[in-house]
């Protein structure tokens, strides 16, 4: 069994084309390794029938020869994707039992290409969160612990189920959705890989929405090549989705092991934060030297208005949720509080089935969109975010293929820990990442190497728009030079 899971998408791909074993027995051996698993908190629903269902199809279709890209791989969803007939909620109380009579585009390719879904994983209650611990079916634990200490660790979040389930062999890759960090920041956290696509590279039909123009989904895997595998059958157009590009989906996995030589690097100086721990720093210097030794050039860039990102971001990501949530409202989905009047039945609803910290954003978004405040906060917070975005555009224009930092400030950190007395806490966690959706860039976060405590930590590679590809290659060199990292079975 333990080969069965321990195998990357593109060694399972060959075993299943030379018949060396079924998809019904690696899926077998997953939702064994799920069940094993139940101590993490990962998944939030198990499908093992759907699951044994769908691979038993594709072994037919294989024997047939008419596999797909995916066939036969059993892969995680994050419970933010709607999946036809499947519960999906979002990790919120609000959506309680809802089943979409309807599949996510994203899904609906992978199932498509011939993949298997072995359930719902855990995520922050309408990714919003960075530890997995805002969840209606409470946190997801890390795989990963401290050297000598079994204290609970987060594993970041909002796609803290997907990064814990493909750390701890439950799935071979997961979907995931990240609107200011939340697959490349848990990725970082459980040494995966995370890829968060340029805006409008993947749809978002059929996603919960959380910030509309900040939202993307991306694959988390155990390596750059499975991530750039499963990405090809997530990306594509989609007329469902307005925001979604026309352009041809490439092969990623042909990018994988393209030299990288002669290609111009950019190390931003406000990403050098004061108090950063020395491990990052020597890390980030590691990782540049990685780059170099494969041929890179590394260059000094500024990005002056880093600075304004997170406070641009916590005005416009709560203004978009606070506009996105209020289509619930006890009439259309799931949780249905009664009242005296409809205004009070909404109420009640509302307060009892949002969480706290999604209450906190309504309230926040609701505020900068008022009258009297849209200007000072709504309205110059776009005005910050183009100043980032044109910040890029200005390094991208002056030769910089890519732009190589930290994925996070620290290591995971325990569950509890953080954030209980100021939020903001919670959200200095995205500081790295943030700037990637204002700007609607593609980033990438690699397993790197670990702290004094042996935790991981990861890098982050930040494209021009539409090159995933290349992040693809710098990614795979970071991959090679620092090595895997698996976490010591201990649940
Ligand atoms: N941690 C950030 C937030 O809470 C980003 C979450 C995400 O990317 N979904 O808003």
């Amino acid at each position: 069994m333990t080969d069965l899971i321990s195998m990357t998408i593109a060694e399972a791909r060959n075993g299943l084309a030379n018949k060396s074993f079924t998809s019904l027995e690696l899926t077998d051996a997953h939702l064994a390794a799920i069940e094993a698993a139940r101590a993490l908190n990962a998944f939030v629903l198990e499908t093992p029938d759907k699951a044994r269902a769908m691979a038993r199809a594709i072994d037919a279709k294989i024997a047939k020869g008419e596999g797909g890209p995916l066939a036969g791989i059993p892969l995680g969803i994050k419970d933010l994707f709607a999946t036809k007939d499947v519960r999906t909620t979002a990790c919120s109380k609000i959506l309680g039992n809802f089943v979409p009579p309807y599949e996510s585009t994203v899904t609906s390719q992978l199932w498509r290409d011939g993949a298997v879904m072995l359930g719902k994983l855990n995520n922050d209650e309408f990714a919003m969160g960075s530890s997995n611990e805002t969840s209606c079916f409470g946190p997801v634990v890390n795989p990963w612990r401290r050297e000598g200490s079994n204290t609970s660790l987060v594993p970041g979040g909002s796609s803290g189920g997907s990064a814990s389930a493909v750390a701890a062999l439950l799935c071979m890759g997961a979907t995931a959705t990240d609107t200011g960090g939340s697959i490349r920041q848990p990725a970082a956290f459980t040494a995966t890989v995370g890829v968060k696509p340029t805006y409008g590279r993947c749809s978002r039909w059929g996603i919960v929405a959380f910030a509309s123009s900040l939202d993307q989904a991306g694959p988390i895997a155990r390596t750059v090549r499975d991530s750039a595998i499963l990405m090809r059958s997530m990306a594509g157009h989609d007329p469902k989705d307005t925001t979604s590009v026309d352009r041809a989906v490439p092969d990623y996995e042909a990018a994988i092991g393209k030299s990288v030589k002669g290609m111009k690097i950019g190390i931003p100086k406000e990403y050098r934060l004061d108090g950063m721990p020395a491990e990052v720093e020597k890390l980030w210097t590691e990782g540049a030297a990685w780059l170099k030794a494969a041929g890179a050039e590394l260059v000094d860039i500024s990005l002056p208005h880093t600075k304004y990102a997170l406070p641009a971001y916590y005005i416009v990501a709560p203004a978009e949720a606070s506009s996105n949530l209020a289509r619930y409202d006890g009439v259309r989905y799931g949780l249905r509080v009664p009242g005296r009047s409809i205004g009070e039945m909404y109420e009640n609803t509302r307060a009892e089935g949002f969480g706290d910290e999604v209450r906190r954003r309504v309230m926040i978004g609701t505020y900068v969109l008022s009258a009297g405040y849209y200007d000072a906060y709504y309205l110059r917070a776009q005005k910050v975010r183009t100043l980032i975005k044109k910040d890029f555009e200005d390094c991208f224009a002056k030769g910089v293929n890519a732009i190589l930092t930290p994925a996070t400030p620290s290591a995971a950190f325990g569950v509890g820990e953080k954030g209980g007395a100021d939020p903001v806490e919670m959200y200095l966690n995205d500081i790295f990442t943030v700037t990637v959706n204002m700007a609607g860039l593609p980033g990438i976060a690699v397993p790197a190497g670990k702290d004094a405590q042996g935790l991981p930590l990861g890098l982050q590679l930040i494209g021009r728009p539409f090159d995933e590809e290349t992040l693809f290659s710098l990614g795979e060199v970071v991959e090679q030079a620092a090595g895997r990292f698996t976490p010591a079975r201990w649940w």
